[in-house]
């Protein structure tokens, strides 16, 4: 057979052979410089066209640029040299133009000592594991390992993403192999109670899908996974208790979600695990679309309010709030924190704060608006020296960060004394046991910042706090005095708390007076400041200063 034919008949194989294979084929006539390979590489890389002349002109398309000479050079060797093997391990570029990091092997069949044709294989090598040695189920990465019958079909039934709870922790307590064994006992447990087309993947470490396509309601998927769960417990007391864990379930059925993409099913799923698992473990959630949305809602302001901070806090606004003597002087001023999303609408600080502190981005929000109070409070001093601006910490930033310092930095960075600044902090934060925000609290106290104590009165008021805090100020809601106004023994027990303020030396300020009815009521209690609509909604610093000027 001359050369051509011998070529040619290697690129038959390859287009005969392509659709049994995830590798790409390939051969090489070095005499012609024609390069062939499986047409499966056209959608991967992007190549126009499987026969390639020319071809080490023409791969520089898709290969990585920064490992392109090394193939260069290696082309020129093997068409040079008699070397009759290739091995190499570099780059290409796929479709949409990420590197791919790919295993080339090769061997070339000689003609008088010199190379003429190479025969090989591309293999990617981050292609994902589709299979499991644990359990010896598929695993569930793309569509494309769902049964062909499956995704053609259409969703009739549910789909139950089972996770084995804290396998982590077993990992770690156990040893792996313990958790292998929970992973490997689960989805024993899973196989003997599925129907036959019932179908169930191994998705990563700690969870299963369960999918049921052409039938079962909500109750089918909820007794189903009962009977796994009955039966990973029964399997966990006959090894004598080994390895002791629990398993929680997310159950999606296809009347629950109007889209039935395979992307929308797992994210689904995801959700109404996560669902599941928040509450606790060993237990099950049916996914919730109002729910679910309400969090993509969340999601998406959270991305609104982190590339707002990266971009030098744009949209993030403070707007300050008269604190006044029952005589109606100014004393100082409450920093509440605004923010407007890019189309200019605001956003209620009850949807953005949560967000801010479930993301953990109140820590940077927090410093930010720290330091821009701190900075607008020197702005007033200029008229009234004892001017008190007042800052909201979250549990979070105590939490999480050194607020002791941080607080005590911004203060040295602008210069202002420490008796110009109030710092605010919930006692929802103060679990006896939290040593460190009480450290915390004390550090600030020391520094002489007035320390208050937030939204006193609402949720579960502990008297204790107030003596081994001994806040400078406590400041009781606005849904104490409206229920003051209209409740006697609500009344009562705000009358308590500002004699017990009193005899504790303790500031109190009355928030949320609005009416006049709940001025008088707020004056009679001899409180030291008086907050509330009516002396001055928050408003920006420069109608603060025009109240100075
Ligand atoms: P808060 O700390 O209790 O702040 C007082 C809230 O009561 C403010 O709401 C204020 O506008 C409102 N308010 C004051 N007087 C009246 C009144 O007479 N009537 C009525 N209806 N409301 C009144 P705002 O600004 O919406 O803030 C809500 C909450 O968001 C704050 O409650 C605070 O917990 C949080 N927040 C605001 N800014 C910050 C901040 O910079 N950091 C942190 N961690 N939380 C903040
Ligand atoms: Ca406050
Ligand atoms: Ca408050």
């Amino acid at each position: 057979m001359n050369n051509n034919n011998l070529f040619n008949l290697y690129c038959d194989i390859i287009d005969f052979t392509e659709s049994t294979m995830d590798n790409y084929m390939f051969v090489i006539d070095f005499e012609n410089d024609i390069y062939h390979i499986s047409r499966s590489a056209l959608d991967r890389f992007g190549l126009s066209d499987n026969h390639i002349f020319d071809f080490v002109n023409t791969l520089e398309q898709v290969i990585y640029p920064s490992d392109y000479q090394a193939i260069r050079n290696e082309m020129t060797e093997l068409k040079t040299s008699s070397r009759a093997i290739h091995n190499m391990q570099y780059r290409w570029v796929s479709q949409n133009g990420s590197p791919i990091w790919i295993n080339c092997r090769g061997r070339c069949i000689q003609k008088n000592g010199k190379n003429i044709i190479m025969v090989g294989c591309l293999n990617e090598i981050g292609a994902k594991q589709k299979a499991d040695n644990i359990t010896g189920l598929l695993r569930l990465g793309d569509s494309l390992t769902l049964p062909q019958e499956i995704s053609d079909s259409y969703f009739r039934g549910f789909l139950i993403r089972i996770n084995v709870d804290d396998l982590r922790g077993i990992n770690a307590k156990i040893g792996t192999d313990f958790g292998d064994l929970a992973i490997s006992q689960t989805s024993e447990c899973i196989l003997s109670e599925l129907e036959s087309d019932q179908y169930v993947f191994h998705i990563n470490g700690d969870e299963f899908l369960i999918l049921s396509m052409n039938h079962g309601d909500y109750n089918d998927a909820r007794d189903l996974f009962i009977r796994i769960r009955n039966d990973v417990e029964a399997k966990i007391q006959q090894k004598g208790f080994l390895v002791v864990y629990s398993i929680s379930a997310g159950i999606v059925t296809s009347s629950d979600l109007g889209d039935y993409s395979f992307d929308s099913l797992m994210k689904a799923s995801e959700f109404a695990l996560s669902s599941a698992k928040s509450l606790g473990k060993n237990t099950y959630t049916r996914f919730n679309i109002e729910m679910y949305k309400e969090s993509l809602t969340k999601e998406l302001l959270a991305n609104q309010l982190r590339s707002s901070i990266k971009n030098d806090f744009k949209g993030f606004e403070v707007y300050y709030q008269i604190l006044t003597s029952p005589e109606n002087k100014i004393i100082g001023a409450e920093a509440l924190m605004r923010y407007h999303l890019p189309n200019g609408s605001p956003v209620s600080p009850a949807d953005f704060i949560p967000v801010l502190e479930d993301t953990g981005l109140i820590i940077p929000a927090g410093k930010w608006i720290l330091e821009t109070a701190i900075s607008d409070c020197l702005k007033v001093c200029k008229y009234n020296p004892d001017f008190m601006v007042s800052v909201n910490i979250s549990f979070m930033q105590v939490l999480k960060t050194n607020m002791a310092k941080t607080v005590k930095r911004a203060l040295e960075k602008y210069g202002l004394p420490a008796k110009n600044l109030m710092v605010e902090l919930t006692e929802s934060g103060f679990l006896e046991s939290d040593l460190h925000y009480q450290k915390t609290w004390s550090r600030l106290k020391s520094y002489g910042i007035k320390m208050a104590l937030d939204d006193f009165g609402t949720g579960y008021s502990n008297f204790h706090y107030l003596n081994e805090l001994k806040p400078n100020v406590i400041k009781t809601d606005r849904s104490f005095t409206v229920a003051a106004t209209k409740d006697e023994y609500e009344h009562v027990l705000l009358e308590h708390v500002a004699s017990l303020a009193h005899t504790l030396h303790c500031g109190m300020c009355i928030e949320g007076v609005e009416t006049e009815a709940e001025l008088e009521l707020a004056k009679a209690l001899e409180p030291t400041y008086i907050q509330g609509y009516y002396f001055g909604k928050p408003e920006p610093l420069s109608s603060l200063l025009k109240r100075f000027s």
